[in-house]
């Protein structure tokens, strides 16, 4: 993928690119994980424009500014809960990260960085959600040379591995 895709362990807020996405709910009024280090990193603006778009369905993804975030915009998009795999969690997630790349494209975005989405306290299984999120990322790279890159940014070293073993099945 020439470099376009790339796989670091770190903290999302910290990112300076067009579009960091957030592992959200379907209230879109904060929680706890990476929504609420997002939420406290961007400031109270953040929340306020939130309370504007009456949630988000499980799997779309609604896009807002970035306030105080070094991210231009956040991609808020509510992952499946896991519920044994039966209830079209893998459709799901994958929808979470197409509808999310889709949204910052549309916006003009071609830098953007994911985290690990469902896989907290959403408990959808690592390696599984790992290769799932993988696939759809390098489908759309493939689909659009002019995104430039997408990081999966791993909070711990456990998440990084999962990406890094999905990634070089998938290469
Ligand atoms: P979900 O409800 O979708 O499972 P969580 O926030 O509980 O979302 O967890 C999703 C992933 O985000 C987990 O791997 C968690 O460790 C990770 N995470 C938490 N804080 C951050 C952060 N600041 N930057 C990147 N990833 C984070």
């Amino acid at each position: 993928m020439n470099g376009r895709f790339t796989i670091e362990q770190g903290d999302i807020t910290t990112y300076a690119v067009d579009a960091i996405v957030n592992a959200a709910n379907t209230t879109l009024l904060g929680g706890g994980g990476v929504d609420g280090a997002i939420h406290r990193a961007a400031g109270p603006d953040l929340l306020a424009e939130c309370r504007t778009l009456h949630g988000c369905d499980t799997g779309e993804a609604k896009i807002t500014g970035g306030y105080r975030l070094p991210a231009r915009y956040v991609v808020h998009t509510p992952g499946p809960i896991w519920h044994g795999g039966t209830h079209g969690e893998p459709q799901l997630l994958e929808n979470s990260y197409r509808n999310s790349l889709t949204a910052a494209w549309n916006a003009g975005c071609r830098t953007m960085a994911f985290p690990s989405i469902s896989t907290g306290v959403y408990r959808f299984p690592l390696d599984q959600a790992a290769h799932i999120a993988v696939r759809t990322i390098l489908d759309f790279l493939r689909e659009h040379p002019e995104m430039n890159r997408v990081t999966m940014v791993c909070f711990d070293s456990r998440t990084r591995r999962a990406y890094e073993s999905a990634y070089q099945k998938l290469r």
